[in-house]
């Protein structure tokens, strides 16, 4: 048999593609053709295959071959054809038979002398592989995959070979348990700030985006820091994906079940915050996927990286162009965001002055664009506690297992989180009292809200209800909703009115 197929994956972002590595020998002057849009690594295997073999006194044989990667149209990067490519070349000369390399995928880099050697993306073809990979052994990701991402491990050509030709089994990856309980959040750690946690646990709850105003150091980095806290520990596919986006963004890798939290510096550049550069790697939106993405002194970051976030929140991806082809990275985070509230942070401290012109309090306050802040469901001033406001007593609030349970009721009745819902849905339509309806068009029509901003004070109210275990919105949890407005300030709230 002069032509063989065998199995592989090409990985862009992370995304694995199959690709099918076809060799073919035939009679002519010995030259080595390989086709199917090649990168310039890849192009080199062809060397390194030839060395491999021969070490190996393995057969190379004295004839045209052309190798063809399929599909031809899509670009391939990286050394993982060695492996594919010098098995093909075997099976083609009838040394391995073809039925015996269907049932599984390869993927490796080979030295001269036949060692295989780690490549990259090998979470991503995990995450889609339906057949066995066959991978290197030295491969750091293969330490510690998680139960149901076994796959072969060889650390030389030859091993494969015997594999193969069910001479000598290769070993599978040793299965490892990524599932570890969480704490409940410490909410005694920030003193006072009832209004904040409270915000805190409709975001964890509703899944709202967030924003904290108030002074520096009245408590607002440390309150964003327990939002984490306070979501439910994530799925096992979830926790793959997690740990994919991060060997992309080549960050050490772990498979903690732990939702990620990201606080990127406000220098941030675009590419650091929404992802690119060559290779193309996920930014910190895709890093926070499935947990919170942490803008500290959001006012400071420039507009058009803060513009830039306004898609991937509304379509919880975010597509990046490159020439030919588009990578896709996913970006369901939980925006969190904090700022001053003027250039020197005081205008709202009782006791410190604050040095500001009103003309720079309102240049400051309109860094954000309002687009991005009609996207924020939550928005809470807080106020400098008291020098001896004792710690509070009552931090009742939720335990995990309660947030977990009243996500768990929402995706069970509307298949999302509220903050997800429109406002035209029938589930918010039909379990909301008449008198809430007629509440909530009086305030559109007086305070000239957008329909994000009207839908923000609905779904917010749904998590209140929610939360107060009851079936349906009522006027009070549209009244308690409105605290939340971006418009509103809560000079003297205190935990009484909630
Ligand atoms: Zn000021």
């Amino acid at each position: 048999m002069s032509f063989s197929t065998v199995n592989s994956y090409s990985v862009s972002g992370i995304t694995a593609t199959h690709v099918t590595v076809e060799t073919h020998l035939s009679p002519g002057l010995p030259k080595f053709t390989l086709v199917g849009l090649p990168e310039a690594v890849v192009k080199e295997s062809k060397e390194r295959v030839r060395s491999a073999l021969i070490t190996n006194q393995l057969p190379f044989p004295k004839q045209r071959i052309t190798i063809n990667l399929a599909p031809a149209d899509l670009p391939k990067q990286g050394g993982c054809f060695d492996l594919p490519i010098a098995l093909g070349i075997l099976a083609a000369q009838g040394v391995l038979k073809q039925s015996d390399l269907h049932p599984f995928v390869f993927c490796g880099e080979l030295s001269l002398s036949g060692q295989l050697r780690p490549i990259t993306g090998v979470l991503a073809m995990l995450l889609v592989s339906q057949k066995t990979l066959i991978l290197p052994a030295s491969q750091p990701e293969c330490q510690a995959l998680p139960h149901a991402k076994s796959c072969l491990i060889a650390s030389q050509l030859l091993e494969v070979i015997a594999h193969l030709k069910q001479q000598k089994c290769l070993p599978k990856t040793q299965a490892h348990t990524c599932e570890q309980p969480l704490p409940d959040p410490d909410f005694k750690s920030v003193i006072g700030q009832s209004l904040g946690k409270y915000a805190l646990m409709l975001s964890a709850v509703g899944g709202h985006a967030l924003r904290f105003i108030g002074p520096p150091g009245c408590g607002k980095s440390l309150l964003a820091h327990l939002l984490v806290d306070c979501l439910p520990t994530l799925n096992e596919t979830d926790t793959f994906t997690c740990a994919t986006l991060r060997a992309a963004a080549q960050l050490p890798v772990n498979f903690s079940n732990r939702p990620p939290f990201r606080a990127p510096h406000h220098s941030i550049s675009q590419a650091g915050l929404i992802g690119g550069g060559t290779p193309v790697r996920p930014g910190e939106i895709s890093l926070a996927h499935k947990g919170v993405l942490f803008l500290d002194e959001v006012a400071e970051i420039p507009r058009k990286q803060l513009d830039s976030l306004r898609e991937p929140i509304e379509q919880s991806y975010i597509h990046i162009a490159r020439a030919g082809h588009h990578i896709q990275f996913p970006t369901e985070f939980q925006l969190i965001c904090a700022m001053n509230p003027c250039p020197c942070g005081y205008s709202t401290h009782p006791h410190i002055s604050c040095q500001c012109t009103p003309h720079a309090i309102q240049m400051y306050q309109t860094r954000i664009s309002g687009p991005l802040l009609d996207r924020i469901g939550l928005h809470v001033h807080l106020n400098a506690p008291a020098h001896n406001t004792p710690p509070s007593t009552d931090e009742i609030l939720l335990s995990i297992k309660h947030i977990q349970t009243l996500r768990a009721v929402q995706q069970q009745r509307q298949g999302c989180l509220n903050h997800q819902l429109n406002t035209a849905h029938p589930i918010l339509k039909q379990n909301t009292s008449s008198k809430a309806h007629t509440m909530l068009s009086n305030i559109y029509q007086k305070q000239h809200l957008s329909m994000r901003a009207l839908g923000h004070l609905h779904t917010t109210a749904f998590t209140i209800a929610d939360i107060s275990d009851s079936p349906h919105i009522s006027v009070q949890h549209i009244e308690q909703a409105l605290m939340f407005q971006k418009n509103i300030t809560h000079k003297h709230a205190t935990p009484h009115t909630i």
